[in-house]
């Protein structure tokens, strides 16, 4: 490489991002920041809310931005059924790709479904004998616009207690920080010099917070393809076939619910009037000959006084989340385009029409005969782990704080939640929550470490007035902290009181080898080229 090379700059949100195209490049950019006295930071696909805008917003302060979108190879290692991918690829297609507006001489690199790594792993196909046959990973979140960089570094998960997406990894280079200068370092999985897992720092970079550097490539053992059938019911609270707040013992209990379904999740609306659950469950099944899929469809046609609105399906779900900020114009917004639906929605009292329209996304499952028909669906299985894959980021912009607790006590967090909601029903909100597991990982600072986990994401909806840090979740934290249920927060979401001494020391309690993983993180990164303001004001003391 020259010394000076000429890398590409790419502008996003007001930042010029460098695209390194190897990791020589990488290397350059680090040694480049050390020097400088910069702190590096790093985009993946900037799912991450607030910390990819926390950091964008960092950009006056001596930042040098990187942007891997030229490094996504992917290589295949037949004989081990491993997967060589460079930390820049997208886990699927991202929609929201910044270099779809960047010149055309950037186009080559732009995120599709044919450079994504799920469609690779799966055309995979080496068997000559069974020409079906391809490769996959176990675990997909519910989505796949991610980076594997940035799903690595948050200790993202799907929701499969089988097997997940981290321990399929088997080793990660990364470009690290150095005393004298820039390292590519390699951290393996089974690496002899390390027979203990508590002592070898794979689990500290694994989950390592964009803090250890920049992971240019990472490796994962593969599984075999596979189809997946599953089913989503949505049902009144009353009906939910699953004991979710520990009242009702002849109910299948939640954590059998979650150890027996291979891919689940939960969506509970519990606003006064709402009250409803839609549980969405998928089994794997072998890949077969003539298989048709039939995708998983998240969105319901939503029809009012039964007709059928000519709007397109998002755009009216845009419509309605927005009317929550301010009935007013959302109604006049809608004697315009639909002045139907304006003259019912009109006669109702503030106080129904949230719940009407929420029951409108929300619709029971359709009656047959006296029986309800969940919705039935079958596809390949990066088509539809991913349920919510489809979902446009635009027009339902979700915000989310994540918070994980032992598998065992999400009854107890169910139920804490619904008679803090019976008794402050303002308080809800007017978006759902989400509920899944993660398997238990090695990863020292993954929010499943050593533990099976419930999850419970609580949306807030992007276009909203004010923001979710304002009142929303500071009270929802402090009601379950309160009620003594200890938990870790999702890295790649809104974080709880990381600004004071006590959440840092929350925080600090709960990981077992924090102390450990930030003195390897100090002895790679010895001039914090990689702490920017925001994990400072998270995580140091
Ligand atoms: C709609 C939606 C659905 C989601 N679904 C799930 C889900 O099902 N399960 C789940 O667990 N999470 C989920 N998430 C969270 C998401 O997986 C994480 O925020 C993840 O980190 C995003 O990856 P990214 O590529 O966008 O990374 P970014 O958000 O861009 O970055 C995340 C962090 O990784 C660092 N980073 C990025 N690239 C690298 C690299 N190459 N080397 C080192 N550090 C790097 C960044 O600096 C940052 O600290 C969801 C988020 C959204 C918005």
């Amino acid at each position: 490489m020259s010394p000076n090379p000429v890398i590409d700059t790419l502008m996003v949100n007001g930042v010029s991002y460098n695209l390194p195209a190897n990791t020589d490049e990488v290397v350059y950019l680090v040694n480049q920041a050390q020097q400088a006295k910069q702190v590096v930071c790093l985009r993946g696909a900037a799912h991450s809310r607030p910390l990819i805008s926390s950091l964008e917003a960092e950009v006056n302060a001596g930042r040098l931005y990187i942007l891997l979108s030229k490094m996504k190879a992917v290589t295949f290692n037949d004989a081990s059924r491993q997967v060589t991918v460079e930390g820049g690829c997208h886990l699927g297609y991202d929609p929201s790709d910044p270099l779809d507006a960047a010149p055309a001489a950037l186009a080559a690199y732009r995120s599709t479904l044919e450079n994504s790594l799920v469609y690779q792993l799966d055309n995979h196909r080496t068997d000559p004998q069974n020409p079906l046959k391809g490769w996959a990973l176990p675990d997909l979140g519910g989505i796949i616009h991610q980076t594997v960089g940035g799903f690595l570094s948050t200790g993202s998960s799907g929701s499969n207690l089988f097997a997940s997406f981290n321990e399929q990894l088997v080793s990660v280079t990364v470009v690290t920080g150095g005393a004298d200068g820039a390292r590519v370092q390699v951290f393996s999985k089974d690496d002899p010099k390390y027979p203990n897992k508590n002592e070898n720092p794979f689990y500290a970079v694994g989950v390592g917070l964009g803090m250890f550097g920049v992971i240019v490539s990472a490796t994962f053992q593969c599984v075999d393809n596979f189809n997946i059938k599953g089913q989503e019911s949505t049902t009144t609270e009353a009906d939910c076939p699953i004991d979710l707040f520990g009242d009702h013992p002849e109910k299948e209990s939640l954590v059998d619910f979650f150890t027996k379904k291979t891919y689940k999740r939960i969506m509970w609306w519990p606003q006064s009037g709402v009250n409803r659950t839609v549980i969405w469950q998928a089994e794997p099944m072998p890949v077969s000959a003539g298989f048709v899929p039939n995708p998983y469809k998240e969105i319901p046609n939503i029809k009012i006084m039964g007709i059928e609105t000519p709007l397109p399906l998002e755009l009216c779900a845009h419509l309605m989340m927005n009317g929550f900020s301010d009935i007013d114009v959302f109604l006049s917004k809608l004697k315009v385009q639909h002045p139907v639906a304006y003259e019912f929605l009109k006669a109702l009292d503030e106080k129904e029409l949230v719940p009407f329209l929420l029951k409108l996304f929300v619709p029971l499952d359709p009656v047959v005969n006296g029986t309800p028909q969940p919705q039935q669906f079958q596809d390949v299985w990066y088509g539809s782990i991913p349920m919510d894959d489809k979902i446009s980021d635009t027009l339902i912009p979700v915000w989310f704080t994540e918070l994980w607790f032992p598998i065992e006590t999400g009854v107890k967090v169910l139920s804490t939640l619904k008679t803090f909601f019976q008794q402050n029903p303002d308080i809800v909100g007017n978006f759902s929550y989400e509920i899944y597991p993660a398997r238990h990982s090695d990863f020292w600072l993954s929010a499943a470490y050593q533990r099976d986990v419930f999850r419970i994401d609580m949306f807030w909806y992007g276009d909203n007035a004010g923001s979710p840090l304002n009142e929303f979740y500071p009270t929802l934290w402090n009601e379950l902290y309160n009620a003594g249920l200890v938990f870790r927060p999702h890295w790649g979401k809104f974080l709880p009181a990381g600004d004071s001494q006590e959440g840092k020391a929350y925080l600090r309690n709960n990981y077992p080898n924090w102390d450990q993983w930030m003195a390897i993180r100090e002895q790679m990164d010895p001039h914090q080229v990689f702490v920017s303001d925001y994990w400072r004001s998270h995580l140091f003391a």
